[in-house]
């Protein structure tokens, strides 16, 4: 009997783990093993992994770490055999722009939520109110019912203000997700925010003592144990790695391939076909490893709960990355890097673009050389995009500008780089949750698994494993 086939569309880490998933994982083909073909639209693989060669140094573009204490990122490193490529992070902790001045982050937050007002009160660019606000929620804490979900920043303003809120938290609860808390989903991003307000009385309290595990609160670590991981060779390595890994195998990668339609053939000897430009493929089974818009532009005919992907907004991003001579910067004495608020004014025009400052080589000690530094700066949120109108050199010099502002010296840069991300950061809002299970039980009906950042997820690990578990679905309803 012929194998049967299983297409995977999407070349990004989920699709990819996808199919290291189908081919056998660990333990490699065997006679039950799908035949797998994964088709991807772009020429590279990788979505948004991606290296390059900057100042002598082979950088991430995209992501540039992931956390360590979920465990899909380091075992697929494993099965892979590249475990000696894993490169700790180096220092923790990072320093806020508040007020004109920088300040070091306190440990005791989690997600940025401080945890207690003696947390709030070692802030020290925060203003009387804020402390207050902290105090208020340990001894008089606010009144707030809290339905089946509420946006991340409806719970914070109503139990911390305005201040703690949009100064102290948004920076890094919005900027990991590039969007805004007012519009992002606790249950989706956060649970644990949504289970501290849940049990009423202090948030502060009930975040520093959680009532069980979830998968986004930084989990107490073992003393030693690193809270991130790069790769020696960059984070891109890993999707080059897997395609060459994948290909020894047997799977057939297709990149520069865009997949144009999937069309049902219940005549046919396979439920499925696959159209690009020039060819088509049959298939048993489909996993999509697209971004949410474009299976439901591919699938979206099929059910309406498919169609409503579409209303997965996602952000872009912009990162301007530098390298400067030792001699001409200096950088906060600790910390990875610079978080700043949204709506920063400063004395340039209209509010600051950037929205964080990566140390990279403070971060990666691959990285570190004895005569420059290189600092990457993060610009754009979800309804920030005014990078896009400017000019690579524009942009470059703007972004100069805020550094020389936020940071205690900034020379001339000797190199720069600008990389531009297209939207592909999906926005979780309210009621997210909803939508991607009804999009799951809709695909399942017809025999495909959805993968990839838009549902359980946007971090590294959590892609790969959403494509891992879409994969496996994918085998069981192979088995007789
Ligand atoms: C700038 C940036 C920084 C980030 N930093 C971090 C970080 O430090 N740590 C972390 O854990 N995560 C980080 N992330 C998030 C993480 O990298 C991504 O969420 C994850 O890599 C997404 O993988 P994916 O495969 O689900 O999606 P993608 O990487 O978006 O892949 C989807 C793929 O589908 C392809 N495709 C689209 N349409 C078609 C079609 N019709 N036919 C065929 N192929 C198609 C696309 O070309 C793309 O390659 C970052 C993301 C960005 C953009």
């Amino acid at each position: 009997m012929a194998r049967p086939s299983v297409v995977v569309v999407g070349g990004g880490i989920s699709g990819l783990a996808a199919a290291w998933e189908l081919s056998g994982a660990a333990r490699g083909p065997n006679d039950e093993t799908p035949r797998v073909e994964l088709i991807e639209a772009s020429d590279r693989l990788g979505g948004a992994l991606a290296t390059t060669t900057f100042a002598g140094r082979t950088i991430d573009l995209g992501a540039d770490g992931f956390l360590a204490r979920r465990p899909e990122a380091t075992a697929l490193v494993t099965e892979l055999g590249w475990s000696d490529r894993l490169e700790a992070i180096a220092v923790s902790g990072s320093s806020i722009w508040l007020r004109g001045s920088l300040y070091e982050l306190p440990a005791g937050l989690v997600l940025g939520v401080p945890t207690s007002a003696a947390v709030v009160r070692s802030v020290k660019g925060l203003s009387w109110r804020a402390r207050l606000a902290a105090r208020r929620d340990e001894l008089f804490p606010a009144a707030f019912s809290v339905g089946d979900d509420a946006s991340i920043g409806e719970i914070l303003r109503t139990k911390l203000g305005p201040e703690l809120t949009y100064q102290l938290i948004e920076p890094m609860v919005g900027g990991i997700q590039a969007g805004r808390i007012d519009e992002l989903s606790a249950k989706s991003v956060f649970p644990a925010l949504l289970d501290a307000a849940r049990r009423g009385g202090s948030l502060m309290r009930a975040l520093a003592t959680p009532a069980g595990g979830d998968s986004a609160t930084p989990a107490p670590t073992a003393a030693n144990s690193p809270m991130f991981y790069s790769l020696t060779s960059g984070i891109g390595s890993l999707a080059e790695e897997l395609g060459r890994q994948l290909v020894a195998r047997g799977v057939v990668l297709r990149t520069g391939v865009e997949v144009t339609a999937l069309r049902r053939t219940p005549s046919g000897s396979y439920p499925w076909e696959v159209d690009t430009a020039n060819t088509t493929t049959p298939a048993d089974r489909l996993v999509l490893a697209t971004p949410a818009h474009v299976t439901s532009h591919l699938l979206g005919h099929r059910d309406p709960a498919l169609a409503a992907l579409d209303s997965v907004k996602s952000a872009g991003a912009a990162m301007v990355t530098f390298s400067v001579a030792r001699s001409e910067i200096t950088l906060p004495e600790h910390g990875t890097g610079v978080l700043v608020p949204l709506g920063t004014v400063w004395s340039g025009d209209g509010s600051m673009l950037v929205t964080a400052i990566t140390f990279l080589d403070r971060k990666w000690p691959r990285l570190v050389r004895e005569d420059d530094v290189v600092l990457r700066a993060h610009v754009g949120r979800s309804d920030d995009v005014r990078w896009a109108s400017l000019s690579d050199e524009e942009l470059t010099n703007r972004v100069a500008s805020e550094l020389a502002a936020l940071l205690p010296r900034f020379g001339a840069a000797s190199e720069s780089l600008v990389h531009r991300w297209q939207p592909g950061l999906p926005q979780y809002y309210v009621g997210h949750d909803r939508m991607v299970v009804a999009a799951k039980l809709a695909a399942t009906s017809i025999r495909v698994a959805l993968a990839g950042n838009a549902y359980d997820g946007v971090g590294v690990p959590a892609s790969i494993g959403s494509g891992r578990r879409a994969a496996r679905e994918t085998l069981n309803s192979l088995k007789p």
